[in-house]
């Protein structure tokens, strides 16, 4: 139990979720192919950043209704002026909050130990 939650926490915070201390990215965008600690494989197929995406959008249309609700409730009068700053708001989050989805994706996929079962895809399919 603590060790997966150890290791979500990692990733959450950009670090290798299996030894802590690799780095998840090597850019701001750009993810590491792996950790150069541990040698830990962060991708091994491309539909795995189809969870950060799903993370990434769920966090920023909470955001955005909630946002949506305080601009109609505060601001009735001047709904175009608000809808422009949210939607600025939101392209600003979304941009920030793509670490931290790819991070805690790969966190959750060390936990549940999808990571582990990617290293043998080779061998179901080959
Ligand atoms: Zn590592």
């Amino acid at each position: 139990m603590f060790e997966g939650l150890l290791a979500f926490w990692r990733g959450l915070l950009g670090r290798c979720p299996n030894c802590g201390h690799g780095h998840i990215f090597r850019t701001f965008f750009g993810m590491a192919e792996g950790c150069a600690q541990c040698g830990r494989r962060y991708e091994g197929t491309g539909d795995q950043s189809t969870g950060a995406m799903g993370i990434s959008l769920t966090l920023t249309l909470s955001v955005g209704f909630a946002g949506g609700i305080l601009v109609v409730l505060y601001s009735p009068d001047n709904l175009t002026v608000g809808m422009i700053i949210l939607l600025t708001v939101l392209s600003v989050f979304q941009t920030l909050i793509y670490r931290v989805s790819r991070g805690l994706w790969i966190g959750l996929l060390c936990v549940t130990g999808a990571m582990d079962e990617d290293d043998h895809r080779d061998e179901f399919y080959l």
